[in-house]
């Protein structure tokens, strides 16, 4: 989603007249676009704006200006300004204004058509923005506003256009990407993902995230019946124990969250499934935490990620008890991160001597003379080969497998 909301702020300040530098030593602005989901992120922002302020022009976007508004001024007196998540679109009017304005008011921010996209093949397209779950840990629906989707109409238009540049994949991006729902045509996102998959020229529709809650039947069913979306579903399930779970406020079950990866699997046995761990919940007791581990060993997920518990101001986690010692966290961290590896490893082997299609949408950055190809379960795939072959999508056949990732050769 930052990504995006950077490439928005490229589009509309290249409309303005400002250009793109090659480089931070060669701009005269430097444009912060920030995160709040974790300490840690504002904490090397912090420290990032703390630097390029000394001789730069510093914007600081995104969710902690949004967060923390004239406290970045207070903090910062050379700051040039502050652009929250709400007002992308004025960015333009930001650099000129700068300090003497703050661009942070909740307004329905409109979507912005010229975006200036970091890449030619792959792009993401915002479908609805902001969070009503109040998950209780989470910055999110503070920082990004209540949950609102945008138009059917308007999205086809933005696919067929990227379809008529040459992309050929996409992904519908959301917070909650599968409560979507457009009031004006009445369609859901299992609807919104059959309409996308009719449009010629995008041939890898990607989607997230999808809160386990909403994960409908029938969203199942249309992924399974339209072979042009991704056979991919990120679903975080943040903890194992039903108490936990309830605390974070999730509303769903451990048993419901299983039964989601079992319909998957029974539907469409080749699905990647990939979720999101939080360890060291407050209150998360060694009892609470084996749950997790048990889950995390039931769910086989091809990958997940796995964060420690990080206190968010203003959110209802912040006045429970029983907060877990980072020593504590750390292990749990550790503990989970350990039996993942194995089993996305495992994975990983299974897939040798399997065709696999797959995009082929970069030259390796670590293996001279390799590009790299995306598959719709996301898996990466090295190909000996040069930049001509970037674009092309071909079936691939898989011959080693190192780590997360995949060698194999194009079979036609
Ligand atoms: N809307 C998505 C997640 C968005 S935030 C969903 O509901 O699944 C991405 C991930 O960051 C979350 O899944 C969660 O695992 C993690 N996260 C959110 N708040 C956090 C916090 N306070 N501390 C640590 N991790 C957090
Ligand atoms: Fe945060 Fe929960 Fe909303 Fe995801 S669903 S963005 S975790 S509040």
């Amino acid at each position: 989603m930052n990504t995006y909301d950077s490439e928005r702020m490229a589009g509309e300040l290249s409309a303005a007249g400002y250009e793109l530098a090659g480089s931070e030593a060669q701009s005269d602005y430097v444009i912060v676009n920030t995160c709040s989901v974790r300490q840690h992120a504002e904490d090397r922002a912090m420290s990032f704006i703390g630097a390029a302020v000394k001789d730069k022009k510093v914007i600081v976007a995104g969710c902690m200006a949004q967060r923390m508004k004239e406290e970045l001024l207070t903090k910062f007196p050379r700051l040039h300004a502050v652009v929250g998540t709400f007002n992308f679109s004025n960015i333009a009017d930001v650099m000129e204004y700068g300090r003497s304005k703050l661009y942070v008011d909740d307004i329905n921010e409109r979507y912005t058509k010229n975006l200036k996209r970091a890449d030619k093949l792959r792009a993401s397209v915002a479908v609805m923005q902001g969070c009503d779950n109040f998950c209780s840990y989470c910055i999110v629906p503070y920082v990004r506003g209540r949950e609102r989707s945008r138009e059917a109409a308007g999205i086809m238009d933005e696919l067929r256009s990227l379809a008529s540049e040459g992309f050929k994949e996409i992904t519908l991006l959301g917070q909650n990407v599968n409560s979507y729902f457009d009031k004006t045509s009445g369609m859901d996102f299992a609807a919104l993902l059959r309409e996308a998959a009719k449009i010629q020229g995008l041939e890898f529709i990607r989607f997230m995230t999808s809160h386990p809650k909403d994960l409908s039947d029938e969203l199942i069913s249309a992924i399974a019946q339209t072979p042009k979306v991704c056979r991919h579903i990120h679903l975080p399930m943040q903890a194992g124990s039903d108490r936990v779970l309830e605390l974070m406020n999730r509303k769903y079950t451990a048993a419901w969250y299983s039964g989601r990866i079992d319909k998957i699997r029974e539907i469409m046995p080749d699905c990647a499934v990939t979720s999101d761990i939080l360890v060291g919940f407050p209150g998360e007791t060694e009892e609470d935490f084996s749950r997790t581990v048990e889950m995390v060993e039931r769910s086989r997920f091809d990958a997940a990620y796995i964060f420690k518990y990080s206190l968010r101001k203003g959110t209802k986690a912040e006045a429970m008890g029983g907060s877990v010692s980072e020593k504590e966290k750390l292990k749990r961290l550790n503990i989970v991160l350990e039996i993942q590896k194995k089993i996305s490893e495992d994975i990983t082997k299974q897939y040798i001597g399997r065709p696999i299609k797959a995009l082929i949408y970069t030259k390796s950055l670590w293996e001279p003379g390799f590009v790299e190809a995306i598959a719709g379960s996301s898996k990466k795939i090295l190909i000996s080969g040069g930049s001509e072959l970037i674009g092309r999508i071909v079936m691939i056949k898989i011959k080693s497998a190192k780590g997360a990732m995949l060698s194999g050769e194009i079979t036609g």
